[in-house]
């Protein structure tokens, strides 16, 4: 048997062309649409079952081919979050030179391991970037990496404080860890709990401190849970403070909680996923000012740096303490003058080309634009909270922090709490999200389930906040009556 000469998997340069052309006619057909389409369309019952069950090809299909059937059974069934009336969790769009940055990235295909190439010193580059936006530049040693977003982030800076805390922990396992304890408020995201589970601690290693009105760790509450678990012979070892919980962005209070760290010897590490970027508005950075201070700091840049999903950041202030959280390469092989490599940082060994489009990004935004771009989110959601007040014959605000999402109730004027949360429930879960113009969910604040808004897109607008309320009072009045 002949080998072919050229192998049907390439494609001629012409071809390629002629390939990447429609597909970034379909991106901006998609864009184009954006302002009228619908948030959300349910994928149909038939198109469900036919990708359920779908054969394996056996032969292959034109390129060509490929992208119709994506236009006609993908792209119309979004998740939603690149429209602008999308509200729900913490998802944003990427930016439009994101997916250009992603095409260049897998065409060049390196994996940056590590070594002498260019993506090298691309990751390099932002990760400097990355720590002069949110503070951290100061720090003397101070290591980054680019990971798949913020519960690995949060995962790697938290496997660097259980090296520091656990003598002998990649040899001998757990068995020094009996009886250690981690604190995180009761708002914490369910990463933190998933992380202290899959490095060992077990998770009721994970001490929840309870919230202050304004959603942040309760400062007494943690001072107590600290005394409690001393005195019953247990040992503290680590804070997981959020600089912006997913409920309703609350900033836990990041300088008493460094204070405290350095007092009693406790690792301190901040949940930044949500809430990090905002240390480039002047509004906010003077709450985030602890980040100076943190021991790891866990950053989603998929969230607030609009680069598209995935791509989180993790930053651990002792450099040498990560290399060898992490690092199978024995001390006496460690040649201090080349550059160490990425892998030995973190937990892949090959690792994608992420770095490209966060340095494409902040390329086009540089710090002003994206300064800009968080602020309006912030503003957003300011003018969300001004609304509610003025409509407060229809609306109830429950909470807010100081970044970009809103609990409310629709609570038409004499109803109760209680039946105006109920209520709220049916209309975001029943009328809301099946109809698919706006995309929101519900949470709960206080115990009470509530609607919640989240700003995290550089397209939405007050119209659009505006039309999201009017809907939800219209639907809130047809299911009373
Ligand atoms: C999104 C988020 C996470 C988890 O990050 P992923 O990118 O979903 O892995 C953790 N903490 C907070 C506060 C978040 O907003």
């Amino acid at each position: 048997m002949s080998i072919p000469l050229r192998s049907s998997a390439d494609l001629s340069p012409e071809e390629f062309t002629n390939l990447a052309v429609s597909a970034a006619n379909l991106v901006a057909s998609h864009l184009a649409g954006l302002g009228d389409a619908k948030a959300r369309t349910a994928v149909p019952e038939s198109l469900r079952s036919a990708f359920l069950s779908a054969p394996l090809p056996v032969s292959g299909t034109a390129p060509q081919d490929i992208l119709n059937e994506f236009e006609k059974n993908i792209m119309p069934f979004p998740m939603g979050n690149t429209s602008p009336r999308f509200f729900a969790w913490v998802n944003s769009p990427p930016l439009p030179i994101a997916p250009v940055a992603d095409m260049l990235a897998t065409a060049m295909n390196p994996s940056v391991a590590g070594g002498d190439h260019a993506a090298v010193y691309v990751e390099h580059c932002v990760l400097n970037w990355l720590r002069e936006m949110i503070g951290i530049r100061s720090w003397k040693s101070g290591k980054g990496v680019l990971c798949s977003g913020g519960s690995v982030a949060n995962i790697i800076g938290l496997a660097a404080m259980r090296h520091k805390k656990i003598p002998n922990v990649r040899e001998e396992g757990m068995s020094g860890a009996s009886g250690m304890r981690i604190y995180t408020s009761t708002q914490g995201h369910s990463c933190l709990e998933k992380a202290v589970d899959i490095l060992g601690f077990g998770r009721k290693a994970l001490r929840k401190i309870a919230v202050d009105s304004q959603g942040r760790m309760d400062l007494a509450a943690l001072h107590t849970a600290l005394s409690e678990d001393r005195a019953a012979g247990l040992k503290p070892i680590c804070i997981a403070a959020s600089a912006g919980t997913v409920n309703a962005g609350a900033i836990d209070p990041l300088d008493q909680l460094s204070r405290l760290c350095q007092e009693q010897d406790l690792w301190f590490h901040i949940d930044g996923s949500y809430g990090a970027m905002a240390a480039i508005v002047p509004s906010v950075a003077p709450l985030l000012k602890a980040f100076e201070q943190a021991d790891s700091i866990a950053t989603d840049q998929h969230k607030w740096a609009y680069v598209g999903v995935e791509c989180g950041a993790a930053f651990v202030r002792d450099e040498a303490n990560l290399r060898s959280t992490f690092s199978l390469v024995p001390e006496y092989l460690r040649d201090d003058a080349a550059m160490a490599w990425f892998s030995e940082y973190s937990i892949q060994q090959t690792r994608g080309f992420r770095a490209l489009k966060v340095w494409m990004s902040i390329k086009h935004l540089g710090l002003e634009g994206y300064r800009t771009l968080v602020e309006r989110d912030i503003g957003l959601a300011a003018y969300l909270r001004k609304r509610l007040l003025e409509r407060k014959d229809e609306f109830e605000l429950l909470a807010s922090g100081p970044l970009s999402i809103v609990c409310f109730l629709c609570r038409p004027q004499g109803m109760s709490l209680e039946d105006a949360a109920r209520l709220t429930k049916r209309v975001v879960l029943e009328a809301i999200q099946p109809e698919g113009t706006f995309f929101l969910t519900t949470t709960e604040v206080g115990g009470l389930p509530c609607a919640r808004a989240c700003i995290v897109n550089f397209r939405t607008t007050e119209a659009d906040i505006d039309a999201l309320l009017d809907a939800i009072a219209r639907e809130g009045k047809r299911l009373v009556v």
